[in-house]
């Protein structure tokens, strides 16, 4: 049978030709076919999940946070709405922004295609030691979360730090053990 290579942690899986989506055995990790397509994140989550700004700031007092994933109806204007009980500034992310020192990329890896590239582009974007915050569904024992819409990387809390792990990040905090949500600023090495 044919085999492809677990986005998250490497390990070979058997796929029949054609077949749609993955599960590895190894970690966990699996690619389910979109329920609905084009979904991004969302200007609802990204206002929850900035309760944890100021947790990112004790980090590391940043002036300016880039913001991944940011869906072309909600531009900087809605940034900077959202932004204005912080003392930071809110700017959307694109490819070609460098020297970074904190991105904020709330239910993003959910929906990446390519996983290994989303997290090598972000590495490279920051400036050593720089912040990555992450919020993602995760899939816990007896409690699992909906599939949002477009969702195509399932995740469990064990295999996304391995995913970090590998790609050059160190975990500075996470939040929500017990949650079906977690939450994690890592740090580039
Ligand atoms: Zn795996």
């Amino acid at each position: 049978m044919p085999s492809v290579h677990c986005p998250v942690c490497g390990a070979t899986i058997p796929r029949a030709a054609g077949a749609p989506g993955l599960a590895c055995s190894f970690c966990g990790f699996q690619r389910r076919p979109a329920i609905e397509a084009d979904a991004t994140a969302s200007p609802f989550w990204l206002q929850r999940s900035l309760a944890d700004l100021p947790q990112l700031l004790r980090i590391r007092p940043v002036s300016e946070i880039f913001v991944a994933g940011v869906p072309p109806q909600n531009p900087a204007r809605n940034l900077k709405r959202l932004g204005r009980d912080y003392p930071v500034k809110l700017i959307p992310l694109v490819d070609s922004d460098k020297n970074i020192d904190a991105i904020w990329a709330d239910m993003c890896l959910p929906f990446v295609a390519d996983l290994s590239a989303f997290l090598n582009r972000k590495f490279h974007q920051l400036t050593p030691g720089g912040l990555l915050y992450l919020s993602l569904p995760v899939k816990r024992p007896l409690r699992a979360a909906a599939a949002l819409p477009g969702q195509i990387n399932f995740f469990r809390p064990k295999n996304i730090m391995f995913l970090l792990e590998q790609r050059g990040f160190k975990m500075a905090w996470r939040k929500n053990r017990f949650s079906s949500t977690l939450r994690i600023i890592a740090r580039r090495d």
